[in-house]
């Protein structure tokens, strides 16, 4: 009851959801995995169920890219058995980053997969995109190191994890058909798309383009960089409006935790050159997942959710 009133306290003083759980410094008996992204956990989360206790760092609609540990995370690196963090360069705020790299039970699980095989990953401007939750397919790959993680901390629940693992990977592979095959009812001359920052290409890559398409990237653009954080030029800023212009795409779509400045300025000079443009008024997810009733809440609902948004959209456009 003590603890209950605790949280509720913290809830109260606005700092909620940058504490762990209580069973996370419990000594249970249950494996600790603490992941830096919402869209791991909610990996970890199906294949570990309750035979784990789980909590990812970086919450809401905080960026990814740029997040600095903040009071109370050390406390979370401590406690944790296993830390899943995505690697290929995504967090890369400075202290994030130097516990991530200097901590002996981090596993960044993109790195993992890229140095096996580098194939599927997407380079854009010579740095590796880190992005790659947005191909469902490449990343159920993910999937086999966590299930093997996690059966090593805990040998006991090896056969639940297994089956767990086997489990989502084959909802993630129908899920990613189903998707693939929704997206492809738009015809592939309104198959473009310009979001708020390079998020999109491995999606661009598998379901945007046609089966084989040698230009699949130039399916995609962005006024902001692989970083939301980065710095913009008024060429790029032109650059996505030649792309409207020349593709004759008439929405651009937000994400959720970017401010939308960059598309306004990119809507206007376009209506100058006498393209009417509109910025969608849903959203997409780039580098997080919905809160509880968005119906982004889980990771492949947010994936769902972006097909359904740029479906229904662009499918609209004339
Ligand atoms: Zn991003």
């Amino acid at each position: 009851m003590k603890k209950i009133l605790l949280l509720l306290l913290v809830c109260l003083l606005g700092s909620c959801g940058k504490v762990a759980p209580p069973s996370f410094s419990e000594q249970n008996g249950k494996v600790k995995v603490l992941s830096t992204t919402a869209i791991i956990d909610d990996l970890v989360g199906t294949i570990g169920g309750d035979e784990i206790d789980h909590i990812s760092l970086i919450m809401g609609d905080l960026d990814p890219h740029s997040y600095e540990l903040v009071k109370g995370d050390d406390e979370k690196f401590l406690g944790a058995d296993i830390i899943f963090f995505n690697g290929l360069g995504l967090e890369h705020g400075a202290s994030l980053r130097r516990q991530l790299e200097s901590h002996p039970r981090a596993i960044g699980l993109g790195d993992l997969l890229y140095h096996k095989d580098p194939t599927p990953f997407v380079i854009v401007d010579e740095v590796l995109d880190p992005h790659f939750w947005m191909d469902i397919a490449l990343f159920s790959k993910v999937i086999d190191p966590i299930v093997e993680m996690l059966s090593e901390k805990d040998p006991s629940h090896r056969t639940l994890f297994l089956e767990r693992g086997e489990r989502l990977k084959k909802e993630m592979i129908s899920k990613d058909q189903k998707l693939l095959e929704e997206i492809h009812l738009i015809p592939p001359e309104k198959r473009y798309l310009v979001s708020s920052h390079d998020a999109f290409h491995y999606f661009a890559k598998k379901y945007l383009s046609e089966p084989g398409e040698e230009n699949w990237m130039d399916r995609f653009i962005a006024p902001e960089g692989l970083a939301p954080d980065g710095q913009m030029s008024i060429l790029d800023i032109q650059e996505v409006s030649d792309f409207l212009c020349e593709h004759r795409i008439h929405v651009v779509f937000p994400e959720t935790n970017i401010n939308q400045d960059a598309l306004k300025k990119i809507v206007s000079i376009c209506r100058e050159k006498g393209l009417h443009v509109k910025i969608a008024s849903t959203p997409l997810y780039g580098d997080t997942m919905g809160g509880r009733g968005t119906g982004a809440e889980s990771y492949l609902k947010m994936i769902e959710h972006n097909v359904q948004t740029l479906s229904s959209q662009l499918a609209e456009e004339s």
